[in-house]
């Protein structure tokens, strides 16, 4: 018998994607509402490639009361949500913060109406490890201190935060909240992977994209940080491991093994690696050269964060097992399948 439906919203994108493959692999039925901004639908017929099931596909807004109400009528077996859909462009975000504070923040509070509606009273939420700001001491734990948001993004997630931990103070809402320090990777079968929409603003996709010819050359933003050579410092984890997480998060949660309504852990490796690291690691393992040079600081940036993972390791029972090399190699896969597309 198959394990319980799971909602996975924003299931096509990068995330959310791998995270739809491991709940096929752990034996659960997804259920996927996407609206496709920010995604593609061939990743559909790379989820059924990969795992040899077709997922079940609404194209839908979590915004739109009526998409979710839909969705939940014809599905009324749901018994979790894991919440991926939301923007996460930083930069975009100061531009059009509206456009942030609408998606992220509605969509939560018209999921979770709806989700009460129908007595779905589990919920994994995507945070992030910019709700830490500069912190103070690194590695940083569930209790080093929130800091005030850089910009309307990172405010999105602290506020999604807040409005989880006042709901389920008075509802049968539990939920988990998963800050994510950096993910990257690609699945093993160079089927599923990141895809950034025009000029990526991450590292690893500028990186993939650069040593592919498709731009110049990579920007290293400053090199005068106070860090071992000098560039930022990021824990960088592999995008299913994290995918993994959200399947023990859920699991946490339907098998009522919680200690607290609202649970918060961080998810990386423990491991800072610099930019230049990063570089050389990529160039070293799958022996393509490519431009950089470095440049001014990036508004924003923080010098550096990485996680303390010891209560995602001892309590949520999850610990990342690929490195930095293997994240590089099955991006740089994913790169290479992408422009024989
Ligand atoms: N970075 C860079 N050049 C780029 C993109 C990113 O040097 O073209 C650096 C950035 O300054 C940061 C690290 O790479 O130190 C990771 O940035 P990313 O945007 O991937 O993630 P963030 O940590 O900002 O969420």
């Amino acid at each position: 018998m198959s394990k319980p439906k799971i909602l996975v919203t924003g299931g096509v994108g990068f995330i959310g994607s791998h995270t739809v493959v491991e709940l096929y692999n752990a034996g659960y039925e997804p259920v996927i509402i996407d609206n496709l901004n920010n995604s593609e639908a061939f990743i559909l017929d790379r989820i059924t490639q990969i795992t040899g099931q077709k997922p079940v596909f609404f194209k839908g807004d979590v915004c739109e009361r009526a998409d979710l109400q839909a969705l939940l009528e014809q599905h009324s077996d749901i018994a979790g949500v894991i919440h991926f859909a939301a923007y996460k462009a930083v930069g975009e975000s100061v531009q059009h913060p509206l456009k942030y504070y609408h998606n992220n923040v509605s969509g939560l509070v018209v999921l979770l109406q709806e989700l009460q509606a129908k007595g779905i009273n589990n919920l994994v939420f995507s945070s992030s490890c910019t709700v830490y700001g500069q912190p103070e001491i690194n590695p940083v734990t569930e209790n080093s201190p929130v800091q005030k948001a850089e910009s309307p993004y990172g405010n999105t997630k602290q506020i999604c935060e807040e409005i989880l931990t006042d709901t389920v103070k008075v509802s049968d809402t539990k939920a988990i909240a998963l800050r994510y320090f950096n993910p990257i990777g690609a699945h093993d079968s160079a089927l599923i992977g990141e895809l950034p929409l025009g000029v990526p603003n991450n590292l690893v996709p500028f990186i993939t994209q650069t040593a592919i010819g498709k731009r110049e050359k990579l920007t290293i933003f400053g090199s005068d940080y106070n860090t071992v050579d000098g560039t930022c410092v990021r824990d960088y984890l592999h995008v299913v491991d994290l995918a993994i997480a959200h399947v023990r998060a859920i699991e946490r949660l339907l098998n009522n093994e919680s200690t607290d309504k609202l649970e918060i852990f961080n998810l990386g490796t423990g491991k800072g690696s610099s930019v230049k690291e990063v570089v050389d690691t990529f160039v070293a393992e799958t022996g393509v050269n490519f431009n950089f040079v470095y440049g001014p600081r990036r508004d924003g940036d923080v010098e550096q964060v990485y996680a303390d993972t010891t209560k995602a390791n001892n309590v949520l029972g999850w610990k990342t097992q690929r490195d930095l090399k293997n994240m590089l190699v099955t991006a740089w896969e994913w790169e290479k399948s992408l422009s024989k597309k």
